[in-house]
């Protein structure tokens, strides 16, 4: 059974907007771009393992996608965690193409395209790390020790992985997947939580499961300034809509929008600062009146401090 949906992370919700607002002649696109690519290739594989975890007894297994936890150090994010009455099962997803080679000598992985070579550092490396730091939490939330496997998952069925044959038993294909788990299955008999304990430990799982927060103008190091303003097009997805007869009005394609402005507030709530004032959405979405500006986002219901000229209205 699957406890919350298979949706994008927060990392690839932010560079999605970002590219939107990103100039078409900054030097820093092709690396955002780059970065989006990796992190849509990575989505695409985290949903096609939804596929083959359909197949697995419904009842049994509680399966959480995009997992963030604090192990009272660090957080750490898990691609899918299966936990069953038996054991747990941490799976790191992975999708690239081309030919994988774990380099076990120095922990890293290296993909070869067209005899070009990249790094990545090693999943298994970073699996192990997960799988400690759920041990770590388990202890920290007086959850009863369970067995924790882990698997690292090419969703693509063209890589071709290469490496010490010992990696065999941790890194499969998502075609063998389903095989792989029967095995586990035989492997663990021994009940460790009953129903009622998976229950209590997966909504204590769900209840601490946290967004990240992506600030990705100080990652990139860029400035607001480097963004576009104003307010984006539904339809043609252009810049800037401009205010006419109480609605957005598109000078490219001519078309009417009335809540377009919306758009431009989470935008600026997701990229710039966690809040936003009356002044500073007027000069983002280009609006001239006061009033206009604060009926819109009165209008949008999002949690506020402060009064009059200081009030700030923050990310839901
Ligand atoms: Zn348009």
């Amino acid at each position: 059974m699957f406890l919350n949906e298979i949706c994008k992370s927060d990392r690839l919700k932010s560079t999605e907007l970002l590219i939107i607002r990103l100039k078409e002649t900054h030097k820093l696109r092709p690396n955002v771009m780059e970065d989006l690519r990796k992190l849509l290739a990575g989505f695409r594989g985290e949903k096609e393992m939804k596929y083959y975890l359909q197949f697995l007894p419904e009842k049994d297994c509680l399966i959480i996608h995009n997992l963030r936890l604090y192990d009272g150090k660090t957080y750490f994010q898990i691609d899918y965690l299966i936990l069953t009455q038996r054991f747990a099962l941490i799976l790191e997803c992975k999708n690239y193409y081309g030919e994988v080679h774990f380099d076990s000598n120095f922990n890293q992985l290296i993909r070869k395209v067209d005899e070009k070579e990249e790094g990545f550092s090693d999943p298994i490396s970073q699996a192990k790390r997960h799988q400690r730091q759920l041990q770590t939490y388990f202890k920290l939330h007086n959850l009863p020790p369970i067995p924790i496997e882990f698997l690292v998952i090419f969703s693509n069925p063209s890589t071709i992985i290469k490496g010490n044959p010992a990696i065999k038993d941790k890194v499969i294909h998502s075609h063998s997947f389903l095989e792989k788990w029967e095995q586990m299955h035989l492997k663990y008999k021994v009940i460790v939580m009953d129903r009622k304990m998976l229950r209590k430990v997966s909504k204590n799982f769900m209840k601490n499961n946290t967004t990240e927060t992506v600030d990705l103008l100080k990652k990139y190091g860029l400035q607001p300034s480097d963004l576009i303003t104003g307010v984006q097009c539904p339809a043609c997805e252009k810049f800037a809509m401009q205010r006419k007869k109480r609605k957005w009005f598109c000078p490219h394609c001519n078309s009417y929008d009335t809540a377009a402005h919306q758009k431009a507030v989470i935008d600026y709530l997701l990229l710039i600062k966690p809040t936003i004032t009356n002044k500073e959405f007027r000069e983002f979405a280009h609006i001239t009146s006061r009033e206009t500006a604060a009926k819109m986002l009165v209008r949008m219901k999002l949690p506020s401090t402060g009064e009059n000229k200081g009030r700030k209205y923050h990310k839901p």
